[in-house]
C-alpha cells in the first residue's frame, strides 16, 4: 500500500482546516465503510462520528489534498444501517487504493496508542508527545515510537535450459493455490542482505547471492516495512521449512501459481523479474 502523492502525513491537524473531513472508524482494526452500495464508500463525517467512542483520542492522519484525515476507535456494538466494519484486506479492489493506504496509516497509529498507554518501564499512564509522533512518560521520561519492523521479501529466479525460473512459496495462511516470494522479519543487528540470505536457507534450503534491492514499502499488517530485493540462486535443494512453508517450488513463466494481490509489493517484485525476460506475460496484466 502506497500512501498517495497528493497525501500529506502530518500529526497534527493544521490551524482552519475543513471540517469536511474523511473519518477512518476502526472496531477491532475492521474499517467503517458505508456498503448500501457496491463498492462501499467511506461514510459521511456525522455518521462516522456517531460511533467514536472517544473523540478526545481521534488521531489526525495527514492531509488528502485540502481534506483532513482522521483515524478513531468505534464503540462496541453494530455498525449504523447500511454500515459495516469490513477487514481492510477484504477491501482491497473495493475502497480505493489512495483510502485504503491511508487507512493503513491510521490503523497503526490507533494501535500504537491503544498497545503504549502505559510506560513499559515504570506503568505509569503515557502522553501524547512531539505533536503525535510519540508517546512518553511523564515519571520516567521513557518515549515510545510506533512500531516499525523491518522484513525482508525477496524473488529467488534462476535460468536454465527450460528458460527463466521463480522460486516462489506458499505458507499455510496462504489463500489457497497462492505462492509468493520469500520473506521474513529482520533480526536484532541483522542487515537486509543478511536476513535474506539466512532466511532463504531457513526457509527453502538454498543459497543465493547477488542481491539487488527493488522497492520498499509500508505494510499495515500489522506495521511492516516490506524491503524487497531480487536474488539469483546459486545452490542446494528445496527443503520447505517444517512449520513455516508449506510448499516451495520452481515455478516456469509458463506454469505459475496464483499470485499475490496487485496492490502488494511481493506482486510487483515477482512481476518485475517476469518482466525482465517476457515483458508481454498474461499475469503482468493486472
Ligand atoms: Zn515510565
Amino acid at each position: 500500500m502506497i500512501l498517495p502523492s497528493r497525501f500529506n502525513p502530518l500529526w497534527t491537524a493544521p490551524e482552519h482546516a475543513s471540517s469536511d473531513a474523511l473519518w477512518f472508524v476502526f472496531q477491532r482494526g475492521n474499517l467503517l465503510v458505508y456498503n448500501a452500495h457496491d463498492p462501499p464508500m467511506l461514510p459521511l463525517p456525522a455518521d462516522a462520528t456517531a460511533v467514536v467512542a472517544d473523540m478526545g483520542a481521534a488521531r489526525f492522519v495527514g492531509m488528502l489534498g485540502d481534506t483532513p484525515c482522521w483515524a478513531a476507535r468505534a464503540r462496541d456494538g453494530h455498525a449504523p444501517p447500511d454500515h459495516a466494519f469490513e477487514n481492510l484486506r477484504m477491501l482491497f479492489n473495493r475502497l480505493p487504493d489512495d483510502l485504503l493506504a491511508i487507512a493503513g496509516r491510521g490503523v497503526q497509529m490507533l494501535e500504537f496508542d491503544r498497545t503504549h498507554r502505559h510506560c513499559g518501564a515504570c506503568a505509569t499512564p503515557t502522553e501524547i508527545h512531539e505533536g503525535g509522533r510519540s508517546r512518553r512518560c511523564p515519571a520516567c521520561g521513557e518515549t515510545y515510537y510506533p512500531k516499525v519492523s523491518p522484513a525482508m521479501m525477496v524473488a529467488i529466479k534462476r535460468d536454465g535450459p527450460q528458460g527463466r525460473e521463480l522460486l516462489l512459496a506458499r505458507s499455510a495462511r496462504f489463500a489457497r493455490g497462492m505462492y509468493s516470494a520469500l520473506a521474513g522479519f529482520v533480526e536484532p543487528s541483522e542487515s537486509i542482505e543478511e536476513c535474506i540470505r539466512r532466511e532463504a536457507f531457513e526457509e527453502v534450503g538454498v543459497k543465493v547471492g547477488n542481491l539487488r534491492y527493488f522497492a520498499s514499502q509500508g505494510w499495515p499488517f500489522p506495521n511492516s516495512l516490506m524491503i524487497a530485493y531480487v536474488a539469483d540462486y546459486e545452490s542446494g535443494e528445496i527443503v520447505p521449512e517444517e512449520g513455516e512453508i508449506e510448499d516451495a517450488q520452481w515455478f516456469s513463466l509458463d506454469a505459475l501459481p496464483q499470485l499475490p494481490h496487485r496492490l502488494s509489493i511481493a506482486r510487483r517484485l515477482i512481476s518485475s523479474v517476469i518482466a525482465e525476460v517476457a515483458p508481454d506475460h498474461p499475469a503482468l496484466r493486472v
